[in-house]
């Protein structure tokens, strides 16, 4: 660390949702920050994949948290109030919610998608995006934003063109996504279908077949010009969020809703809190702990508990959070932590081990953006 790292500028590896909310509140509170992006443009990975912003894990509406951190909506995001839901025997369960239950957005680095909104806040305070720049080490204060580093589940599928109208369809089965679900997603002319698999990847094209037949069988998809695409997520709750002397925030950290993988909100609101602890010299780990792990942790009790009887339980997660008049309340209510799901938490963790295996990350003299120690 240099003498006085109050004012040097803030190196941050990696311009994903993590990297440039962090920068976007440092650059608020006038530091210097310089994004270093190994792609030659934001959201390289995603590639007009939609998304959900979750809008159910705070009583408070997604967009208004986002704006009370101090991120602007300068991205396209459609509220999603109404959609279907099926379990593996074909039983159509109803989605409705009276507030958004999430809003659908855009990834990549499309001009309306949620990571060139960000690209472009940040630049519009100063900060120094640097594309094509791929850091191995930190020299100084910085951020690490890198992304997922194992996967411990996959989404797999196609972007397309369709004539179809705007909506969102789930199904809950085994079959067509292990350990998961298959989601297709469309608005305005485009789609994406995925399934989302925890297990059984070498078997992914397989899945993905059966996805596709599943949704032209009970809702009609229709592709055209469909795209192969795909990711992993890296779910994992560390003990100490920091590589050296370096916060680790998104999910190069491990943060990830563990139940089912909506992690923008967490790469976000560990982004702003690493961001925070460097302006305010507070230990960012005491930060995400109170902030975060309560959150983490019961998707880690959810996953367990999902994943107890497979098709059985989805059947049963659907019938007690869906034909409900207000399905988000329902999935407000999973995601609360509470006494009995951290009492079970211990036998969660039994259930559950993210594939990433190296831990030796947090130890303290550690600078290296891509730790495989261990
Ligand atoms: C197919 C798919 C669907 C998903 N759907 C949803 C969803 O519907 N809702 C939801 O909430 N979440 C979803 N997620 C999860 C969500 O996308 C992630 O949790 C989120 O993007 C994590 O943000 P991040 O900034 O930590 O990482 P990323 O978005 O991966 O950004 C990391 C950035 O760092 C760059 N980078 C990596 N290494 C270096 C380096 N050494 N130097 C410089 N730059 C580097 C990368 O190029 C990348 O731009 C989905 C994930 C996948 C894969």
């Amino acid at each position: 660390m240099k003498d006085n790292p109050n004012t040097d500028s803030v190196h941050i590896a990696g311009a994903g949702p993590a990297g440039l909310a962090a920068a976007i509140t440092l650059a608020h509170a006038g530091r210097q920050v310089v994004v270093h992006e190994m792609h030659s443009e934001v959201g390289h990975r995603f590639q007009k994949d939609f998304q959900g912003l979750e809008n159910w894990s705070t009583k408070g509406n997604a967009l208004s948290f986002l704006n009370d951190i101090g991120i602007d909506i300068n991205f396209t995001a459609k509220p999603c109030h109404t959609g279907t839901a099926y379990d593996a025997w074909d039983t159509q369960y109803d989605i409705k919610s009276d507030h958004p239950l999430f809003y659908l957005i855009e990834r990549g680095p499309g001009p309306n998608s949620l990571d060139t909104g960000l690209l472009k806040q940040a630049q519009a305070l100063g900060v120094e995006v640097r594309f094509k720049d791929k850091l191995t080490t930190i020299e100084g204060v910085g951020i690490l934003a890198a992304g997922p580093k194992a996967p411990d589940a996959i989404a797999v599928g196609y972007h397309f063109e369709t004539d179809m109208p705007d909506g969102y369809w789930v199904i809950c089965d085994e079959n067509l996504a292990p350990g998961g679900y298959a989601y297709l997603l469309i608005m305005d002319g485009h789609g994406t279908i995925k399934t989302c698999m925890f297990t059984g990847f070498k078997q992914e094209k397989t899945y993905v077949k059966r996805t596709v037949e599943a949704f032209e069988r009970l809702v009609g998809l229709e592709m055209k010009n469909p795209v192969s695409h795909g990711g992993a997520g890296n779910f994992r709750i560390p003990d100490s969020a920091y590589s050296g002397l370096n916060p680790l925030v998104g999910e190069q950290a491990g943060f990830q809703d563990t139940l089912w993988g909506f992690g923008i909100r967490l790469a976000i609101s560990s982004g702003v809190l690493a961001a925070q602890s460097l302006l305010n010299n507070e230990n960012y780990d005491d930060l995400w702990h109170q902030q975060l792990r309560p959150q983490m942790q019961t998707s880690v009790v959810n996953r367990a508990l999902y994943n107890l009887v497979g098709n059985h339980s989805y059947k049963w997660l659907l019938r007690r959070t869906t034909n409900k008049p207000d399905v988000r309340h329902a999935l407000f209510k999973l995601y609360r932590p509470s006494l009995i799901k951290r009492c079970l938490l211990p036998i969660a963790n039994l259930r559950y081990n993210s594939r990433r295996k190296d831990k030796a990350c947090n130890h303290v003299d550690c600078h290296c953006v891509w730790c495989r120690h261990g």
